[in-house]
């Protein structure tokens, strides 16, 4: 099987609240947006008006972003107890 047929797998226990924030007056002085490019589930867009957002219900808990994003623009924690992804093949 292959890495993306075995994400696809993957269950999500969503929590109403996001383990994630993000500072936006941090991050409207970065550019390239790292947060974009490094996320492997490609959860990170930029609004109409600019802003950045991001869809934590798909978040694969690797970290990535808190550690690239260069402004330090980004809150990151694990899911409350209970919630977020649970992998089925590893
Ligand atoms: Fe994407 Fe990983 Fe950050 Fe989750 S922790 S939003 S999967 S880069």
């Amino acid at each position: 099987m292959k890495v993306d047929e075995k994400l696809t797998k993957n269950f999500f226990k969503l929590s109403e609240k996001s383990h994630i924030e993000i500072e936006q007056s941090l991050c409207a002085s970065c550019d390239p947006k790292v947060c974009i490019w490094v996320c492997p589930a490609g959860l990170y867009s930029i609004t109409e008006d600019g802003r950045t957002v991001v869809e934590y219900s798909g978040c694969l808990e690797c970290g990535t972003c808190f550690i690239a994003c260069p402004k330090g623009a980004i809150k990151w924690e694990h899911p409350v107890g209970g919630f977020g992804v649970q992998y089925r093949y590893g």
